[in-house]
C-alpha cells in the first residue's frame, strides 16, 4: 500500500496542476525522507522547472529542467498531498515542495516515516537502483510477457507478482484480487500456470488496475490522494481484507495464510493448489 492504481491516481491528479511549475525550494522537516541524497543536492533544485510527472512502477518520478529527477516512494502510509502552503503544518507532513507565484505547496505526509524522496541528479551513481531494475509495468505488460515471466520460474506466484523486477506496480492487495479471479492459488509455482491460467490472470490484472485507477484507487486504512480524497475500490475487493466472510463467487469462506511472507487473501474452493508431482494413490 499504496499500489499501481493510488500511485497512477496520485500522479494524474498533481500532473496538471504542477507542470510547467517552477519549483522555489524543498524544505525538509524530517531528514529521514531523504533516500542517498545529501541535503544540499536539494538546493539546486530551485529554480528548475517540473517538466514531466509520471509513474514508474510505483514510484513516482518528477522530470526537472535542469536535467535531475526528484524520485518518490511512498512505501507503506506516504502521500503527496497539495493545499495552501500558509496553514499550520500537519502532524506527518516529512518535507514541502514550494512553487514560484503560487499559494499550494506540495507536502510529503508519512505517518509511518518508510516512504522517502530520492534525487537523481544526473550522475553515474543512481540513489535508487531499483527504479532502473523494474520488470515490464503492470498496465503495460503484453500477455506474452507474461506468460514467459510465469514460466521461467519455480517461486509461489504470488512472490514472483509482488517482485518489483519481475512485473512492475503491484502489490498485497492487487496480487491477491487478480490471483482469485484468475483462479490461481497464491503458493502454487508460478510455472505451474497453465495458458489458459496465465491469460485469465492478464485479463484480472489488467481489469483490476484500470478498475481501481477509476475508482481512485483502494482506500485501507490511510490512503488518501493528493486532495485528501479517499478512493473506492476496496469496495469491489473479492478477497483482501475478506478473511471469514464468504467468497463472492462460490459462496466458500475466504481464507487468511501467509504466502512469500506477506498476508494473503484466497477462495479455497476457486483457487486450488496443484497436485504437483505427488503420485495418486492407486
Ligand atoms: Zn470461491
Amino acid at each position: 500500500m499504496p499500489e499501481l492504481p493510488e500511485v497512477e491516481t496520485m500522479v494524474l491528479g498533481l500532473r496538471k496542476d504542477l507542470l510547467g511549475r517552477t519549483l522555489s525550494g524543498v524544505r525538509i522537516f524530517d531528514k529521514s525522507v531523504l533516500r542517498n541524497t545529501p541535503a544540499r543536492l536539494l538546493g539546486k533544485m530551485r529554480g528548475a522547472r517540473v517538466i514531466s510527472l509520471k509513474r514508474k512502477g510505483k514510484f513516482l518520478v518528477f522530470r526537472l529542467s535542469n536535467g535531475a529527477a526528484l524520485l518518490f516512494h511512498l512505501k507503506m502510509t506516504g502521500r503527496l498531498l497539495l493545499r495552501e502552503s500558509g496553514l499550520p503544518k500537519g502532524r506527518w507532513e516529512r518535507l514541502q515542495m514550494e512553487f514560484d507565484g503560487w499559494k499550494k505547496s506540495v507536502f510529503f505526509v508519512d505517518p509511518r516515516r518508510f516512504g522517502y524522496l530520492a534525487v537523481d541528479a544526473g550522475g553515474r551513481e543512481c540513489p535508487v537502483p531499483l527504479l532502473y531494475e523494474l520488470g515490464p509495468d503492470a498496465l503495460a505488460v503484453s500477455r506474452q510477457e507474461l506468460e514467459d515471466i510465469l514460466a521461467a520460474s519455480r517461486r509461489p506466484v504470488k512472490a514472483l507478482l509482488l517482485d518489483q523486477r519481475s512485473i512492475a506496480g503491484l502489490g498485497n492487495i492487487y496480487v491477491d484480487e487478480s490471483l482469485h479471479r484468475a483462479g490461481i492459488h497464491p503458493a502454487a509455482p508460478a510455472l505451474s500456470a497453465t495458458p489458459e491460467q496465465a491469460a485469465a490472470l492478464y485479463r484480472a490484472m489488467r481489469n483490476i488496475l484500470r478498475k481501481a485507477v477509476e475508482c481512485g484507487g483502494s482506500s485501507v486504512r490511510s490512503y488518501r490522494d493528493s486532495r485528501g480524497n479517499a478512493g473506492s475500490f476496496q469496495r469491489l475487493h473479492r478477497v483482501y481484507g475478506r478473511q471469514g466472510e464468504k467468497c463472492r463467487r462460490c459462496g466458500s469462506e475466504i481464507e487468511y495464510a501467509k504466502v512469500a511472507s506477506r498476508g494473503t487473501h484466497f477462495c479455497p474452493a476457486c483457487q486450488k493448489k496443484p497436485a504437483g508431482r505427488r503420485r495418486r494413490k492407486g
